[in-house]
């Protein structure tokens, strides 16, 4: 008999799935994308990361009967006065590519010296038992650097072309993947998340 448990994840994200059942491998833990299971993406109508990641848990149990966890990021700029935050996918209008972000952030920020550029990448994960988990467990971790006044690299994705991470010397789109997943906001969070799942005795 198998003792795996499994997890919804709210996100159709392939590299958040990897990032995330990489590091709860070993762990008894399998995390299934909520596209696997037909679950439909809902809308992300809160004006803060943890209320975004909170509705994406509840739909996804909602949906399947699993516990749920949900990924909320994004990025924010001290000069631009902490946006685009929870708007960071959708920074240069509804639909928009990486590259439309980018060239929005890089436009907005002309001008501004290097030392005023600072940012933060910040990720939020919820995790809920059920649908109705009046006590979700939450940790939350960001990642400091500066954004760039060009784009570098073509790793990664989102705005890391232009997020320059002082503690390698590189861009967020030069450093290797599998440096990423070891010091990055989302990394961070989930490391956090199995240290409450251990608390919870979920696993
Ligand atoms: P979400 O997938 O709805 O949480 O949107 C998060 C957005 O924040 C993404 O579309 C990216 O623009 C940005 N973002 C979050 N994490 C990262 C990262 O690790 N690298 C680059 N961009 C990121």
């Amino acid at each position: 008999m198998s003792h795996i448990k499994k997890i919804v994840l709210a996100s159709g994200n392939v590299g958040k799935v990897r990032e995330i059942n990489k590091l709860f491998a070993g762990c008894g833990i399998e995390v299934i994308p909520q596209s696997e299971l037909k679950v439909p993406e809902v809308p992300e109508t809160g004006t803060t990361f943890v209320e975004n990641a909170i509705i994406k848990a509840r739909h996804a149990a909602q949906c399947t009967g699993l516990p749920a966890i949900s990924d909320d990021s994004g990025i924010e700029v001290d000069a631009l006065n902490a946006r685009p935050g929870v708007y960071s996918a959708r920074y240069a209008g509804e639909g928009a590519s990486d590259l439309d972000n980018n060239n929005k952030m890089l436009s907005e920020l002309e001008g501004i010296a290097n030392e005023k550029r600072t940012a933060r990448y910040w990720c939020i994960l919820t995790f809920m038992r059920h649908e109705n988990d009046p006590v979700p467990i939450i940790t939350q971790a960001s990642w400091e650097g500066r954004i760039l006044e060009a784009p570098r690299g073509d790793g990664g994705f989102g705005y890391d072309p232009i997020f320059y991470v002082p503690t390698h010397d590189c861009s967020g789109g030069e450093l290797a993947l599998e440096k990423k997943n070891k010091i990055s906001h989302r990394a961070l969070a989930l490391q956090a998340m199995l240290e409450e799942f251990k608390v919870h005795k979920f696993i």
